[in-house]
């Protein structure tokens, strides 16, 4: 792996933003196995050609403040960053949990229980009110966690601590919203906004079951993938990239100016795009709107949150029309 940085930094700067070294432990870990297939599999097998812009690290340097921040917070019984593994289907499974810690002790034949905490620096559009509008009321957070990736990941923290002994039944996200602002919360009241700049987000929590059912299915998976040339691992989602649906508008164009025509920015399938252009046209045939087909944005791919563009046939030959 390779970093360089697009503009001059201070060195102190720049190793502070390379120094996040990859510390692989066992066969997969926890963080790999919620990736898409292509994008683990390539990662693991160009990571030392991969090219990093140090400037796209400053979202992990954050992190890694915080969770240091987090592991200072001395409590009796905590369990703090602490990587262990389990076995599923013969494979070793690393994980590593923010802060695991005792919020009730023991009592008669009920057994001490333990809460995770995990640390997140999301955009704000991440936290959203329950169904009721709500966030908390006095005695909980009643706004939940409905990332898939986070849930899946905690609760895989969760199985393995009860795998080793720990009566994990509790589990939150500690989101601190990087993007939030006082003014849109309390002046121009944006709404459904997030009440505060870090807000709890409690995880639902999967059975054992369930929990074990995942892990096997994405070991499978990922041991299935691994066998695969790199032209034939499965291909990124829409959902797996980031990338909204394709979408059809009605435009007009004026020199090199071409824009949508009110109300036709937005269709899902060209059919309602043209439906909607042939009446528009019968209405204003003196500026006839034609119907153009517009690619949704791959955010994943195209904004550099992907290691493995660079060696993603899917993103060289389907997405991006001048590759590199
Ligand atoms: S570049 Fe895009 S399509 Fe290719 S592996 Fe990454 S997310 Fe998937």
């Amino acid at each position: 792996m390779e970093y360089y940085s697009p503009a001059p930094l201070p060195t102190p700067i720049f190793k502070l933003l390379s120094g996040d070294e990859y510390d692989k432990q066992g066969d997969w870990s926890v963080t790999e196995l919620g990736l898409p297939p292509q994008i683990a599999i390539l990662q693991r097998r160009y990571r030392k050609s991969l090219k990093i812009n140090v400037m796209d690290m400053a979202f992990a340097v954050r992190g890694n403040i915080m969770h240091s921040a987090l592991a200072n917070v001395k409590m009796a019984g905590a369990i703090v960053e602490e990587r262990f593994m389990i076995n599923i289907l013969g494979k070793q499974i690393s994980m590593k949990a923010d802060y695991v810690w005792p919020y009730q002790e023991a009592e008669g034949d009920s057994p001490r229980r333990f809460q995770i905490i995990d640390m997140k620096d999301p955009s704000r559009y991440k936290a959203q009110p329950d169904p009721q509008g709500h966030w908390y009321t006095q005695n909980e957070w009643t706004a939940q966690c409905s990332d898939e990736g986070w849930i899946k990941q905690v609760n895989c923290y969760a199985y393995g601590m009860r795998q080793r002994g720990f009566m994990v039944d509790d589990l939150v996200i500690a989101a601190f919203l990087r993007d939030w602002s006082w003014r849109e919360c309390h002046i121009t009241k944006v709404r459904d906004y997030p009440p505060h700049e870090m807000v709890i987000q409690p995880v639902p929590l999967w059975g054992d079951d369930q929990c074990l059912n995942y892990l096997e299915s994405r070991v499978r998976l990922m041991e299935e993938s691994l066998l695969l040339k790199d032209e034939e691992l499965p291909e990124c989602s829409n959902e797996d990239r980031w990338a909204k649906p394709d979408l059809w508008a009605a435009v007009t164009t004026t020199g090199a100016t071409t824009r949508a025509v009110t109300g036709g920015s937005k269709f899902e399938d060209p059919m309602s795009a043209n439906t909607f252009n042939d009446t528009r046209n019968a209405k204003k045939p003196k500026k006839l709107s034609t119907v153009e087909f517009r690619a949704a944005e791959s955010i994943r791919c195209e904004r550099g949150y992907c290691s493995a563009a660079a060696f993603c046939g899917q993103y060289k030959n389907k997405i991006k029309k001048n590759p590199f």
